[in-house]
């Protein structure tokens, strides 16, 4: 199979009681399997509607995979609706009682519920996925064509089978290994990435290139089926080479968890060490920094000033620059940069000044106008930039051109 649809099953989903976290995370893991999730669809415990939504995905996939309603009460109904539509009825299965039993032996210290007795009936056939971590077990079977998956809508129940069961069954199918590499750029739009690589996009196939959005950043993951690790690596190499050299320097890292943690990095490979001193985005690059463990190695700490008093009274920044020029200034973020290297004796430092919002400032600069700082031996770098999005983004990006000036 290699056409997936991922079904949540409950009206909680549709009241917008819980959000469907079960259909990000079996996304990400059938997607490591190399399989292509074509359709997420949430419907409610409702058996004609799921009966109707089950009809369609069968009809456009081949791998279905059902998340929710295994319980035993009467609104879970997945089970016997969707072996319905399959043309199976449900069977009983007495060693999957037994386990049911000695689960609530084990975990519960009680008697099992007369109630939980359907938890043992399973469509005709299936292959039944032991549940060591809960009482609903997972099923799954293939009819005409098509591989229905059923697991539990709690989640680490859900995640539990997935990855002990479907995952497992899945590679054991193709036979193969699959590998992929994570690109992280930063400074690029999705729509500026896609231009640059759209192309690679469209035709690659293995290996595949794919675009993934993180806040404020985009991520692209190289992935290739084959036979073998080096096999895998083998296929990547050439379009990995061709998508390096297009971005460039915009490529912070290849299979990292963060762009603080390259800074990290690359600052403790050279030897030096970094301050911060942050007005409009309060403290997160150096929240941030300290977020990688190990950060005291190179980040000695920062200033949080946030008013002009604080940036005149700790960082030194003169009070006729701020005067003159205001806060949100080229000249004030380099005052605040040198300032706090000056403070803490660091090789490097950098600064943010700017208008988060959600207002602009009486001398006519607009939200998201930011000032950062890089102070170095013997100069000091400014830049500014012009971000958009509501307070939390531009903060956000504040933060992430801050640490990828670092970087550069
Ligand atoms: P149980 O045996 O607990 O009844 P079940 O398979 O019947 O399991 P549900 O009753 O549908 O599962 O869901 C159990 C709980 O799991 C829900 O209360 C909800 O908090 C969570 N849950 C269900 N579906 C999802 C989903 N798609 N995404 C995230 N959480 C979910
Ligand atoms: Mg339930």
């Amino acid at each position: 199979p290699h056409q997936a649809e991922i079904i949540a099953v409950g009206t909680e989903l549709l009241l917008g009681n819980i959000a469907n976290t079960n259909a990000q995370f079996l996304s990400q893991l059938l997607a490591s399997a190399g399989v292509n999730v074509l359709y997420h669809t949430a419907v409610g415990d409702n058996p004609q509607r799921l009966r109707q939504a089950v009809e369609i995905a069968r009809g456009r996939c081949d791998l279905l995979v059902f998340t929710g309603g295994l319980g035993p009460t009467y609104d879970d109904m997945t089970k016997e609706t969707v072996a319905g539509v399959f043309g199976l009825a449900l069977e009983y299965h007495p060693e999957v009682m037994e386990e049911i039993q000695q689960y609530f032996d084990r975990v519960f210290h009680r008697p099992m519920p007369a109630c939980n007795r359907q938890q043992a009936m399973l469509p005709q056939g299936c292959t039944v996925l032991h549940n060591p971590v809960g009482t609903a077990p997972g099923c799954m079977f293939t009819a005409g064509g098509v591989t229905a998956v059923l697991l539990p809508g709690v989640p680490h129940e859900c995640r539990y089978l997935t990855e002990h069961a479907v995952l497992p069954w899945l590679r054991g199918q193709s036979g193969g290994v699959i590998r992929s590499r994570d690109l992280h750029v930063f400074g690029l739009t999705e729509p500026q990435v896609q231009e640059l690589l759209g192309d690679l996009m469209d035709s690659a196939q293995n290996p595949s290139l794919a675009p993934y959005a993180k806040p404020g950043e985009v991520m692209l993951r190289l992935t290739a089926k084959g036979g073998s690790d080096d096999d895998c690596q083998e296929r990547m190499a050439p379009l990995f080479r061709d998508v390096r050299s297009r971005l460039g320097n915009y490529l912070y890292g290849v299979d990292v968890s963060s762009l603080e943690e390259v800074v990290l990095t690359r600052l403790r490979q050279q030897g030096l060490t970094l301050s911060t001193a942050e007005s409009c985005t309060g403290g997160l690059i150096a929240k941030r920094l300290t977020d990688v463990a190990g950060a005291s190695a190179a980040f000695l700490g920062g200033v949080v000033s946030y008013t002009n008093g604080v940036k005149a009274g700790v960082l030194g920044v003169p009070r006729d620059l701020l005067d003159r020029y205001g806060a949100v200034s080229a000249p004030v973020a380099r005052a605040m940069a040198e300032g706090v290297r000056r403070l803490t004796g660091s090789d490097l430092s950098v600064s943010v000044t700017g208008l988060a919002g959600p207002d602009g400032d009486d001398r006519g600069n607009p939200v998201g106008t930011v000032y950062l700082g890089l102070s170095l031996p013997g100069e000091t770098l400014v830049r500014r930039l012009a971000l958009g999005g509501d307070r939390p983004r531009i903060r956000l990006l504040a933060a992430s051109s801050a640490l990828d000036i670092i970087r550069r």
